[in-house]
């Protein structure tokens, strides 16, 4: 196969949130992953024909997070600067009589499709502004209407084979003439991605499902422009943990939130890659081993279920593996005076994110109002002399407590609850254990000591 040309084509009208961060990372996975021969391409395309909702912050913001993510691009550029070439687009298929001047009304289209489905037909548009002759059309625009376009389908099936769907037809009787260009003269995205993709030779494009239809329009555009179709690749969509839709969730699923939660971009990519595929999902260290893995036939047909909780557990699965190095300036920021290699590498394993370290530093190098109870008083003073000779260490809180139960015939909650209470000032809290010998033996005395 000849090297392989994707796109990914966001609209930087928000943030990339990992929906859309998936489509990327399948296109690139795809580009990437091919065995022998020569590299595909992967191409940033910023979708911003949207003027008015499009912004720089939105473009720069996604750029950062897919540089974050190591999803790379080998070119990129802005729909905004190629407004001519849509232009001479449009004009041509104008010229073939494919593309059509229209003059109803949002209202009066309302209309059409109320009488339309009363009647028992479907909704599709009646190409009634063929029959315009050019009087027809010059009076209308006397009276301040301005067209809108459609594209003359061909009424024929639309055929191709999806690459995740398998052999796909649509109707294009059924469907109504997409428009291409707005009354305001403003381009919908129909068109612009087909002469986009026909100039940047794109040999496949992976999207998805939601632009199945589009696809239909889209491969007569291609066709009529002088291109041949690009193969097709459509996605099921993501939908939340209890199969819901997705959409409410995404804000609190953006690339720069989950950034901040401490979630690392191995985590989110490897979930993302083995999400809805036939493959386990597991955690992976690099992208080359996900593009390596790669298979469009893996993909399965049903919507890729993404839950938070198996983001967690692949993101605690690296966590426990981080050097200190790799945490040190997070733990700076987090906690700093828990910036040592002994504190990362003891708590660690009990961290999903380095976040979670947050609690052991605050109990270790903190200030904390020791809590001894009146009736523990007497059992806190025997476990002060019994404290461990020397350097706490982790084997330090087992033996200690098990020497002080021979010692005074307390178990399980009377005899742990007190230490934590004087240990740490709360009655919940991390496992003793690792605590206790990031605690030391000053402050352990200390606490042990009532004031
Ligand atoms: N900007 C379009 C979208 O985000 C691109 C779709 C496509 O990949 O063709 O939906």
């Amino acid at each position: 196969m000849t090297a392989p040309v994707v796109r990914f084509a966001p609209s930087p009208t928000g943030k990339l949130h990992v929906g859309n961060v998936r489509t990327a990372l399948i296109n690139w996975l795809f580009a990437k992953g091919q065995t022998g021969g020569e590299q595909g391409q992967f191409i940033l395309r910023i979708d911003d024909t949207d003027t008015e909702r499009s912004t720089q912050p939105y473009e720069d913001g996604l750029k950062a997070d897919l540089t974050w993510l190591g999803l790379v691009w080998d070119d990129t550029f802005n729909q905004s600067k190629r407004f001519d070439q849509y232009d001479a687009a449009a004009d041509k298929l104008r010229g073939m009589g494919l593309l059509y001047a229209c003059y109803e009304t949002a209202d009066e289209l309302d209309r059409k499709r109320k009488i339309a489905l009363s009647r028992g037909r479907p909704p599709v548009y009646d190409r009634s502004a063929l029959n315009l002759t050019d009087e027809d059309k010059a009076k209308l625009e006397a009276e301040g209407r301005k067209p809108h376009w459609r594209f003359k389908l061909s009424g024929d099936r639309v055929e191709w084979n999806d690459l995740v769907r398998g052999p796909q037809s649509i109707d294009t009787s059924s469907v109504s003439d997409p428009v291409l260009i707005r009354e305001d003269g403003s381009y919908l995205y129909t068109l612009p991605s087909v002469v986009d993709d026909i100039e940047a030779k794109i040999t496949h494009v992976v999207r998805g499902e939601d632009h199945v239809t589009n696809s239909g329009a889209q491969i007569e555009i291609f066709k009529a422009l002088g291109g041949t179709a690009p193969d097709m690749a459509h996605t099921p969509l993501l939908v939340d943990a209890e199969g819901g839709a997705f959409s409410k969730r995404l804000g609190s699923l953006s690339m720069d939130t989950l950034e901040a939660r401490g979630i690392l971009p191995m985590a989110i990519l490897s979930l993302l890659a083995k999400l809805g595929t036939s493959d386990n999902i597991e955690v992976r260290s690099d992208l080359a081993t996900l593009a390596a893995e790669f298979d469009f036939s893996k993909i399965g047909r049903a919507p890729a279920k993404f839950d938070e909780k198996d983001l967690l557990a692949l993101n605690a699965v690296l966590v426990h593996d981080l050097p200190f190095e790799a945490v040190r300036a997070d733990l700076e920021r987090i906690a700093p005076d828990a910036a040592n290699e002994a504190f990362w590498l003891a708590v660690r394993e009990n961290c999903e994110t380095v976040h979670d370290a947050k609690p052991f530093a605050d109990i270790a190098y903190g200030t904390i109002s020791s809590v001894i109870d009146d009736e523990d008083a007497d059992f806190i003073a025997e476990a002060r002399n019994r404290l461990p000779e020397g350097e706490l260490t982790s084997e330090s809180w087992k033996a200690w407590t098990t020497e002080l139960k021979e010692a005074t015939g307390r178990k399980g909650k009377g005899l742990f609850m007190p230490l934590r209470k004087a240990l740490t000032g709360q009655e919940h809290g991390p496992d003793m254990s690792v605590i206790f010998p990031l605690i030391g033996r000053e402050a352990a005395e200390r606490r042990l000591s009532r004031a």
